[in-house]
């Protein structure tokens, strides 16, 4: 008999006899939840709860043999078996007699059972996807104080993990406590008092000797534990350990009273646990919501939620990597039996994490193949006008670019719509790939489209690719907008480019819209302003998108929504670590530029922090700028501000501008000044009327002077790794030797890890690794990059589940179709639901 028909015949066994069933398990229940409340210590029954576990057993034979009883008897586990063994027992119930327990799960489908279920019982009450309003389990006035934590229903109940666990079997004894160190103590109360200090109504002072020392726990706005501890208990403590007058302390910690003699005994006057493997759930807090309320409802809630979940990796899966299945492991998350249980169910549920994105990836990749919606563009004819664009440059490609450009013509020409990330570190040359890319588009008679996060820098590429295509002035339009040139090696064909951002004039904005809308402009080069406000571009045939890692992966996809399908190139000097990469940009193929250039000199990287390290940064750009060369000077602020304290450009550039550069030309940029004023000082930087440009991070992407060898940067430590290596990248780009001079913001301030990074590394990729190190993979896999939200469970310590996570979902998408995901119903269905709950759409 399978377990459904198994469980069928007992439940047709029981129906008929109602009465005494009934009361022995309303019985058995009771008494559960009141070991429940009190901790499982065996003290529900008189005499131990051995004693009624074999009189119910009468009634329910199998109630010896459920783990990890059997075998053995309640009063020998451990508390954290006996509530394991406890929950277990009450999940059967409920899925044995759903008359009798109305909060309870539905049973799993079987007909058969059914007829035996009366038509009077209350239905089936709670779902997974049950609001948390309407848990009637869980405490009426707990319910608004979980709300904050995000919990929405019953899904994210059983989903709402301990950030910690207390063992009380890991006890330090009080002369041996480590100041600022998470413990746990235990002692004898010595002394119990409630005080009037902090907020209403006061607090508790509790007083404990374990023989070694004494420690005192303060438990503000909980003055009634005074009564609850009394002099003589024995009491457990965990927290973190401080200090106040001398005396070690603890500020409401964590507590558990044990109960004399079974937890704990007294050895040489010390304090002696021998309740070993207990581990507490410590759950994430919120105001006025005490551990044990939410201890409380996260028990209920996994009584009720657990048995509606459904395992959907397949056995193989599991067996090949010694993953727990999913009950268990939510379970135990919560209530582990032992450490290395907590850390097998976090590991499954990492993984389950981390193969759900990598899924989700490879199917929108899937999707994106299996469409022939893309435009073709004739490379046969592309080819000529590419070469002899090339031809015009004043240096050669390199390897790896002329391959990925090769990569992209070859891709638009099949069909399928292209989706590629171009990957590079900074100055290795992606504008000029793009631009070759866009004019084969145009050759094809399509449009195709440039677009940049800032004005500054879309600008800047206007200005570089209308001297690259030597472009015109159009007559009647503004010259700053709108050029004409000819399409190289293509006889005589014309394109029109447009430059439209946010902060055109009205007129001019309109003027090119409208071009645009009309199909006239072929090359457009605008903010993501573009996307916001063009609604339409109908010839679309390339949309690239420079510095991709500043715009949402929904911005991305919006440009390309239409049919016939536009081409894409997504372009980033931010690499994403391999580690993450399928992961981030999991629906686009990856292109990476590797080798620079030709003849770029390193850029050496120092940092100052004290009097005579700056005045050398100074001195060197003075130097340099009396070699001809040009400084960036980068401050995180427009102006001076109370709540930061970090420099200013304003202020530098008065400061700088009237003593250390007074001799020196400098000038001025920052994001408040007017788009023709940017222009101008950017336009007397390229034309070197400015030695020292000082700049908020404005200046941070794409900006190209390779006349500049000096880039300093003001309060280094308010940057971010990535944008200081950005900023870095902003030099170095000509023929000279470079220097990124950081300043610290105080004087002898040590190096950050951050700053740290900078100076040791060059390479973006190292750079992107330890930054996923410093600060965790949060940000690449936010919603910001991907969409999604952050993972809850998986870490960035979690490259070996990563790598398997991969691995496993290539192979279940190896033949690239989702037959074989579609074959796992409950993967695909699990699937469908994480993610059509984050992901807007991007494909
Ligand atoms: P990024 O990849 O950071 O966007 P850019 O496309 O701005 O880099 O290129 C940086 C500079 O290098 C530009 O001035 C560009 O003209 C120049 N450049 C691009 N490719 C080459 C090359 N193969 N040889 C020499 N200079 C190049
Ligand atoms: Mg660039």
């Amino acid at each position: 008999m399978n377990a459904g028909g198994r469980e069928a015949a007992r439940r047709s066994r029981y129906a008929p006899q109602n009465q005494g069933p009934d009361r022995a398990i309303t019985a058995l229940k009771n008494i559960l939840e009141l070991e429940r409340s009190r901790d499982f210590t065996d003290r529900a029954v008189m005499g131990g709860l051995d004693k009624f576990i074999e009189q119910s057993a009468k009634i329910l034979p199998w109630i010896r043999d459920i783990e990890p009883l059997r075998g053995t008897n309640y009063a020998t586990l451990e508390p954290g078996q006996r509530h394991r063994w406890a929950s277990s027992v009450m999940a059967k119930l409920r899925a044995e007699s759903p008359a009798q327990v109305p909060r309870q799960a539905p049973p799993a489908t079987k007909p058969a059972a059914k007829k035996t279920v009366k038509r009077s019982s209350p239905r089936t009450k709670y779902t997974l996807d049950t609001p948390l309003e309407e848990l009637k389990f869980i405490h009426k006035a707990t319910r608004p104080k979980l709300a904050r934590l995000e919990v929405q229903n019953l899904r994210d109940m059983i989903r709402l993990f301990p950030n910690r666990h207390v063992d009380y079997s890991q006890v330090t004894k009080i002369g041996e406590v480590l100041f600022g160190e998470q413990m746990t103590v235990a002692g004898r109360v010595v002394r119990s008092e409630s005080a009037k200090i902090g907020p209403p109504p006061g607090a508790a002072k509790i007083l404990i000797n374990d023989g070694t020392g004494v420690l005192e726990a303060t438990f503000f706005r909980q003055a009634y534990l005074a009564n609850r501890f009394k002099r003589g208990d024995i009491v457990a403590f965990s927290g973190e350990i401080g200090a106040f007058n001398n005396l070690a302390q603890m500020q409401n910690p964590e507590y558990d009273q044990l109960p004399p003699g079974a937890g704990s005994s007294t050895v040489n006057g010390e304090i002696q646990l021998t309740h070993a493997g207990n581990l507490l759930p410590v759950y994430p807090s919120t105001d006025g919501l005490v551990q044990r309320s939410i201890r409380t409802a996260t028990r209920k809630s996994l009584d009720n939620g657990l048995p509606l979940l459904a395992e959907f990796l397949d056995g193989e899966l599991k067996q090949r990597h010694s993953f727990t299945d999913l009950t268990t492991a939510v379970e135990s998350m919560h209530y582990p039996d032992s450490s290395d249980q907590q850390f097998q169910a976090r590991r499954r549920l990492a993984f389950d994490e981390l193969f759900m994105y990598q899924l989700a990836a490879l199917k929108k990749k899937s999707e994106w193949k299996h469409r022939r919606n893309g435009i073709v563009i004739d490379s046969e004819k592309a080819k000529p006008v590419i070469s002899s664009f090339l031809d015009s440059l004043e240096f050669d490609l390199t390897s790896d670019q002329q391959n990925s450009l090769d990569g992209f013509i070859e891709d638009m020409s099949t069909g399928v719509p292209m989706g590629r990330l171009l990957q590079g570190e900074v100055g290795s040359g992606k504008t000029v790939i793009a631009l070759s890319a866009l004019l084969a588009v145009n050759t094809a008679g399509h449009q195709g489209a440039l677009m940049a996060p800032t004005e500054v820098l879309a600008e800047q590429h206007f200005l570089s690719i209308a001297n690259q295509l030597k472009s015109e002035p159009l007559p009647g339009e503004p010259k700053d907008a709108v050029r004409h040139a000819t399409l190289p090696g293509s006889g005589n064909r014309r394109i029109t480019m447009v430059l439209l951002i946010g902060s055109l004039q009205g007129s001019i904005k309109k003027r090119i819209q409208q071009m645009i809308a009309d199909g006239e402009a072929d090359l457009i080069i605008g903010t993501h302003a573009l996307l916001q406000e063009q609604v339409a571009i109908p010839k679309l045939g390339l949309a690239v998108v420079d510095e991709q890692h500043r715009f949402g992966v929904e911005q991305r996809g919006a440009l390309t929504q239409r049919d016939p399908r536009p081409h894409l190139i997504a372009m980033s000097a931010t690499p994403i670590p391999r580690t993450l990469s399928l992961t981030v940009y999991g629906d686009l193929d990856i292109t990476t530029l590797k080798i620079l250039p030709e003849g770029r000199k390193p850029i050496t990287t120092t940092l100052a922090n004290n009097n005579v390290t700056e005045n050398a940064g100074y001195e060197l750009v003075r130097q340099q700028v009396a070699e001809g060369r040009q400084a960036f000077v980068v401050c995180p602020l427009i102006e001076p501000s109370e709540a930061v304290e970090a420099a200013s450009a304003l202020e530098e550039f008065e400061r700088l501008s009237n003593g250390e550069f007074k001799d020196l030309r400098v000038g001025l940029l920052h994001g408040r000044m007017k788009l023709t004023e940017k222009q101008d000082v950017m336009e007397q930087v390229r034309k070197r009327e400015i030695d020292v440009l000082v700049a908020t991070p404005v200046i941070e992407v794409g900006v190209d002077i390779p006349n500049a060898t000096v880039m300093m940067i003001m309060s280094a430590n308010r940057f971010g790794l990535a944008q200081l290596h950005q900023l870095r990248g902003r030099v170095g780009r000509g023929e000279h030797a470079s220097h990124c001079v950081l300043m610290s913001n105080k004087q002898g301030q040590i190096a950050s890890e951050r700053i740290d990074a900078v100076i040791n590394h060059n390479d973006g990729f190292k750079l992107a690794e330890e930054d996923l190190r410093i600060r965790g993979p949060g940000d690449y896999m936010g919603t910001r990059q991907s969409g999604w939200d952050e993972l809850k469970v998986a870490t960035i310590d979690d490259v070996d589940l990563l790598q398997i996570a991969r691995r496993e979902a290539s192979d279940l998408m190896e033949d690239g179709t989702l037959d074989a995901l579609n074959a796992n119903r409950p993967l695909a269905k699990e699937l469908e639901r994480v993610t059509s709950a984050h992901i807007t759409e991007f494909s």
